[in-house]
């Protein structure tokens, strides 16, 4: 078990995921990571679970 930061709920917890990565034209962008519970409630999906292309919508 890896323990990351979870960027939703603000503290290292258990499998967290990359759940979305933030582009921006200036400046850094980032990247949020989410713990399960935190998946759960928002909604999110890991990125690796998503199919890549996303033009078919
Ligand atoms: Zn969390």
């Amino acid at each position: 078990m890896t323990r990351r930061w979870c960027t939703f709920h603000g503290d290292y917890a258990e499998d967290v995921e990359l759940v979305r990565i933030i582009e921006t034209g200036t400046g850094p962008g980032g990247m949020l990571y989410a713990c399960p519970p935190c998946r759960q409630e928002r909604g999110l999906a890991p990125l690796m679970d998503q199919p890549a292309d996303e033009d078919d919508q």
